[in-house]
């Protein structure tokens, strides 16, 4: 089986949730990988270098930049009439491309997968994660997105992919690229760091929520989370949020601090290894899932944590 995998990556350098979809891409065949994007010659040559990669597939054009579903899927979907399956990281990128390259091959998506159980069977987390389903596809052609935190990343070295340019593609039909507001951070990255602290609703306001959490984060060198009830609430920019409608993380360690624990949440980040949770309720549902809890009031406890470091 010959797979394509979506390489997702910032124009320099190739994001963590490409290798782990390059892992799972494996266990079904050979794999090939597409780099799409304006000026991407250099991350067409590191991608052939991760370990396990055959063919590179090189679409660069102004039309690829900024990565606009309408623009990459159709040149997928060329790609996929040598190709048997299209792997996609379930990143917001690989999550606005995959049903598109699906819709268009007329096949059914197999979202998030956890497994791969053999060359069209893969199990995926249902109601938020409550619940394993085991899936087979009957499609001739599979689209796959995959849940990084489920796959070991491939190495980014050892590979010796052959790169190829494939054509430019027409216009992006029904959309253009307007503007985008990236908030820059020193901290690591939410779905890549080792560490995340996350704050939730007790935090009670935005100035509060950095007072207390970003210290703490700082001392741990980890990246800053938050629940639904802090971003909806504004303590907290939306690219925070954990959770089943956020970013699922499996950190070595997650510290929550004032968050309940709902499922919701714990949806995003019980596969975490290590779960420190804070909260004054002792029967906080957080605390089923913690292994270290410290029960008491977070603007004690966290100052007193923090200088403790
Ligand atoms: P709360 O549930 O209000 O918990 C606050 C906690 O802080 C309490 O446990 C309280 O005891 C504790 N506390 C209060 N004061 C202090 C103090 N001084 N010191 C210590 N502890 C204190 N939520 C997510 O997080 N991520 C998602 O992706 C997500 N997706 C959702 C999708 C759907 C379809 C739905 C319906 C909901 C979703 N939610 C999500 C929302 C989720 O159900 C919860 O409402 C949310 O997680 C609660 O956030 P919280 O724990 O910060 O707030």
């Amino acid at each position: 089986m010959k797979t394509l995998v979506w390489v997702e990556h910032d124009s320099g350098s190739i994001k963590d949730a490409t290798l782990s979809a390059v892992t799972a891409a494996a266990k079904l065949g050979e794999v090939h990988l597409v780099v799409a994007g304006k000026d991407v010659g250099a991350v067409g040559e590191a991608a052939a270098k991760i370990a396990g990669v055959g063919k590179v597939h090189v679409a660069d054009a102004d039309v690829y930049d900024h990565v606009l579903p309408e623009a990459v899927a159709p040149l997928i979907v060329e790609l996929m009439g040598h190709h048997d399956a299209f792997v996609a990281p379930a990143t917001a990128n690989g999550k606005n491309i995959a049903p598109r390259v699906a819709a268009l091959l007329d096949v059914m998506q197999v979202s998030d997968i956890l497994s791969v159980e053999d060359e069209k069977t893969f199990t995926r987390p249902i109601y938020a994660g409550n619940a394993i389903a085991t899936v087979k596809s009957s499609d001739s052609k599979l689209v796959v997105t995959v849940r990084g935190t489920a796959f070991e990343k491939a190495a980014r070295e050892g590979g010796s992919g052959e790169v190829e340019a494939v054509g430019a593609g027409g216009a992006a039909v029904g959309s253009s690229f307007v503007g985008a507001e990236i908030s820059k951070s020193e901290r690591p990255e939410l779905t890549s760091a080792k560490v995340i602290v996350s704050g939730g609703r007790a935090l009670g306001a935005s100035d509060k929520f950095h007072e207390v959490i970003d210290p703490l984060a700082d001392k741990l060198g980890a990246a800053v989370g938050a629940s639904r009830a802090a971003v909806d609430a504004g303590y907290a920019p939306n690219d925070y949020q954990v959770g089943q409608t956020g970013k699922i993380v499996a950190p070595e360690v997650y510290v929550a601090v004032g968050i309940s624990g709902a499922i919701q949440h714990l949806a995003g980040m019980k596969d975490s290894k290590t779960i420190i949770a804070i909260n004054k309720d002792e029967d906080a549902p957080i605390f089923q899932v913690a292994d270290i809890g410290l029960v008491g009031d977070l603007f004690k406890l966290v100052p007193e944590l923090t200088s403790k470091l």
